[in-house]
């Protein structure tokens, strides 16, 4: 550490930012080029493809013809676009200090979202959804959040637009995060802690389990219970899984697409954190499409942590995407919708299931799922945090432990691989879970298949 030399420096390009004009101006849906067939949301009272109308009381048209749209490139509307402007494009940067710290051929870019007001790639999704929602006069938005962050790009997004925005947060995030909370607030949100005796779903959910810690399936149970009984005042916003979430996200891999070829580079691999799997999804699907249609291959590996193994552990079928059965039957990789996983400090990435895009990409085989457990991504990160100068957001830190560890291969090969990864945000409202970590005290919570089989059983059977 202390080598008394000075460090090596160079004269290349390693912050690539690009001027606002090269702001992507459509978003890419992959749907265009699925390589195997979507299946389709399934209603679960009658077991039929769901229509595209079915899901009017949750979300508004513009919304609804994105999830179904198998429009390649849907254009981003103007007054999106405008407000992208205040953080995009983001920065691409190539981690040169931590490449000389590993000692490693290999060249890391990540794209760096943690730049957006919201500290996190989220409100690339929350700008475009509060917009559709504003646009057909909807007055508020009910919502869910786990660690906070989706929670407070809706509150900025949706004040931006002059929005109610009523969260149900994750009791055990809103104890451990009170300060995130207080940014919903300050952004005019109304916060209440999941499950909560506000709704039908959260008083049923307590009268079973009154000490429950709570969980992302139970917080999306009352918002979407909260939209479907307005009366059309309110609809519903997802944070994360939908296939109009996962289009709004690629303007981060449209950007890195065009970053890179101004370096000269193009990635070997492509590394993303998957929750529900937005994030990854934003900044591997254009690299995907080059795969597709032009047969220029990269690697794509999406990260989650061993506590709630979705995609390495979990079966590929239909399932509720919430703990009390309300939202329709989606094709997907699930731990089981009664899953409750561990209460690890990446809140971001404890979903039990997954964005049915990334599963049938999964399933195909186009994307590797990789799954680390939290003490070796706070190691990874702290690594990151004192080259880079970024504390990463506990989530984020997945992807950065996946690229050192590509990192780490190439050295023993001497292969000089490009390595990208999605910085998804940044963790200043996290700083509880570094003490946890640098106080020793971060336990890596294991995963139980017995639990796992316990809430599968109650997956309806297809
Ligand atoms: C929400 C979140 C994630 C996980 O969600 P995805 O939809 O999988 O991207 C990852 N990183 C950060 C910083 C988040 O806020």
């Amino acid at each position: 550490m202390f080598t008394g030399n000075l460090p090596t420096t160079s004269s290349e390009n390693y912050r690539i930012v690009l001027p606002q004009s090269r702001i992507p101006t459509a978003w890419y849906n992959i749907l265009a080029d699925m390589p195997t067939a979507m299946p389709l949301a399934l209603n679960p009272g009658t077991g039929q493809p769901l229509q595209p109308a079915d899901w009017a009381p949750l979300f508004p048209m513009g919304l609804i013809e994105q999830e179904y749209s198998k429009e390649r490139y849907i254009q981003i509307p103007d007054e999106v676009r405008d407000i992208y402007r205040l953080w995009r494009p983001t920065p691409l940067i190539r981690a040169v200090r931590l490449e000389r710290a590993l000692d490693t051929p290999a060249h890391i870019y990540y794209k760096n979202e943690s730049v957006s007001p919201a500290g996190s790639h989220k409100l690339n999704t929350a700008v475009a959804q509060a917009y559709y929602n504003k646009k057909e006069g909807i007055q508020s938005i009910s919502t869910e959040t786990g660690a906070g962050q989706w929670g407070c790009a809706l509150a900025i997004a949706g004040d931006m637009f002059k929005m109610a925005v009523d969260v149900y947060m994750v009791k055990v995030s809103y104890q451990q995060k009170p300060y995130r909370r207080s940014i919903m607030q300050a952004y005019g949100a109304t916060v209440t802690p999941s499950p909560s005796d506000r709704t039908a779903s959260g008083r049923a959910i307590l009268a079973r389990d009154p000490e429950t810690s709570g969980s992302l399936g139970m917080a999306i149970s009352e918002a979407v219970e909260v939209a479907a009984t307005s009366g059309g005042k309110t609809k519903y916003s997802l944070g994360s899984v939908l296939n109009h979430v996962m289009l709004h996200q690629t303007v981060i891999g449209q950007e890195a697409l065009d970053a890179m070829a101004e370096v000269g580079e193009y990635p070997d691999v492509v590394i993303g954190c998957v929750g529900g799997g937005s994030n990854f999804a934003g900044i591997a699907l254009p690299f995907l499409h080059r795969t597709l249609t032009e047969g220029v291959k990269t690697r794509l590996v999406a990260v989650e942590p061993s506590s709630c193994p979705t995609l390495t552990k979990g079966p590929y079928l239909y399932d509720f995407g919430d703990t009390a059965g309300l939202t329709p039957l989606i094709k997907m990789y699930t731990l089981g919708h009664d899953f409750v996983p561990a209460s690890i400090h990446a809140g971001g990435l404890r979903y039990h299931g997954m964005s049915p895009i990334i599963s049938a990409l999964v399933n195909s085989g186009h994307i590797e799922p990789r799954a680390y457990g939290q003490n070796q991504c706070f190691e990874a990160a702290i690594l990151f945090a004192r080259n880079e100068g970024i504390i990463p957001a506990p989530e984020s830190s997945h992807a950065i432990r996946a690229a050192i560890d590509e990192a780490l291969a190439a050295k023993e090969t001497g292969e000089k691989k490009v390595i990208l990864f999605n910085l998804s945000g940044h963790g200043h409202f996290d700083m509880a879970a570094y003490d946890a970590y640098l106080a020793g005290k971060l336990t890596d919570n294991g995963f139980s298949p017995e639990e796992m089989v316990k809430s599968l059983a109650t997956v309806p059977q297809i």
